[in-house]
């Protein structure tokens, strides 16, 4: 058993600790407030080669895994930089298309991908079906060589900075007369689709929109893997990466929320000569906090390790347990800095509250800890199925 890193993750983690610190939390809330969006860093991160650390070297990218893109979501995060579009670009879209896509849908996306000139989101949440996907209703018809898409989704990241989205659909299984889903690689200036911005309160440059698919035309070729058995397989390629990035980039904010805690109350003095960070009261919280982040990243280095052995069903246990741990211990950490911190904690300039609100999703999405936990009992503890 070995925990360490290769020298060329160390070397990633970093380089990538290098960037995120040049460009800083303070800089993700201006974008945010400004309601910008980090391009520069999107940007440099991709020119640097870290967007596609996971995408095989013949489409440009690094020939890693998501071990190295849980390292880069981590470190960006650990700067105060946590970027969601990570998670569902690099980390969702990059692995369906690589693993399920047709050679022609690598040759035109991966490149992109991988250096950061193309950003695909990903759309699978709808108001009506919720946590229980079986009830999507996002229908994909079948007209001559054409698709045509009708449906709504909701809570979708960054399509506004994105130049496709692929989207989770119905189609007609002819052969049984049920429906089955399929992923469409949809541009997001597509005749049909629209959006409307989701008023959110998290502080973020990244934001959620409400999705609208009326009658949207698509080539044969948008279907990704150009056939319908693609579907299932390729929906269930996404969700390990995603739920593993996911939790890096909690963990990430964990780390950044107890080192400005930290650096605060080892040198705040409010009695006497004694700092804020001698009393137990102040001091074991943070400790606490740092304990469960920690547990967290072993947590996400070994669903990280497992999926890349290509272990996808034990990758599948350890990337909910990572997400369910890593969710919790990002909100814990956050919350206990802002109080270490005292008013301090609730000011923009500390730059520590402003993270409340994105780890308090990070509970929620993109699987809420509920569905984690029903996750557990069935395949784990073999319970019946609750729902
Ligand atoms: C910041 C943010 C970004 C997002 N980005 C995207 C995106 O890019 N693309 C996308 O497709 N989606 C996105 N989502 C949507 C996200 O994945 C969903 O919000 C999430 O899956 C939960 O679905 P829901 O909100 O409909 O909750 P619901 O399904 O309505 O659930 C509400 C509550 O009930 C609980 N619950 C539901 N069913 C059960 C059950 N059987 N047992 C126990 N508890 C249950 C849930 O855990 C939750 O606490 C995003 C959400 C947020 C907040």
């Amino acid at each position: 058993m070995n925990f360490d890193l290769t020298s060329e993750q160390d070397q990633l983690r970093d380089a990538v600790r290098a960037l995120g610190r040049r460009y800083g939390h303070r800089y993700f809330v201006e974008k945010a407030k400004a309601g910008e969006h980090t391009t520069e860093l999107w940007q440099e991160a991709g020119e640097l080669g870290y967007l596609g650390v996971n995408i095989p070297t013949e489409y440009g990218g690094g020939g890693g895994g998501i071990t190295e893109l849980a390292i880069v979501c981590e470190e960006l995060a650990a700067a105060g930089c946590p970027l969601l579009l990570l998670v569902v670009s690099p980390a969702i879209a990059a692995t369906v298309i690589n693993r399920h896509g047709t050679e022609e849908q690598r040759k035109r996306h991966l490149p992109g991908l991988a250096d950061g000139s193309q950003k695909i989101v990903f759309a699978i949440t709808e108001p009506e079906a919720g946590s229980n996907f079986h009830r999507l209703a996002t229908v994909a018809r079948r007209d001559g060589d054409d698709w045509v898409l009708s449906g709504r989704k909701c809570y979708i990241s960054g399509v506004d900075e994105a130049q496709f989205v692929l989207v989770v659909a119905r189609t007609e299984d002819s052969s049984t007369g049920k429906l089955k889903p399929a992923l469409f690689i949809v541009p997001t200036d597509a005749a049909g689709l629209t959006r409307s911005k989701l008023d959110m309160e998290i502080v973020s440059p990244e934001n959620q929109f409400l999705l609208y698919l009326d009658e949207v035309r698509l080539p044969g070729d948008a279907l990704v893997g150009g056939s319908l058995d693609a579907g299932l397989p390729a929906l269930f390629a996404g969700l390990n990466p995603e739920r593993i990035t996911v939790a890096a980039m909690g963990a990430g904010t964990g780390r950044y929320a107890i080192e400005r805690a930290s650096e605060y109350t080892a040198t705040r003095k409010v009695w006497g000569g004694r700092t804020i960070g001698s009393h137990q009261g102040v001091a074991h919280p943070l400790a606490h906090a740092a304990v469960q982040v920690e547990l967290a990243r072993l947590m996400i280095q070994k669903a990280a390790a497992l999926y890349d052995a290509g272990r996808d069903l034990e990758a599948a246990v350890s990337a909910n347990m990572a997400k369910y741990a890593a969710g919790d211990a990002a909100a814990l950490a956050v919350d206990t800095a802002v109080q270490a911190l005292g008013g301090a904690g609730m000011t923009t300039e500390y730059g520590v509250a402003t993270l409340l609100g994105a780890v308090r999703a990070g509970r929620i999405a993109p699987v809420s800890r509920e569905m984690i936990l029903n996750f557990v009992a069935q395949h784990v503890l073999g319970q019946d199925k609750s729902y």
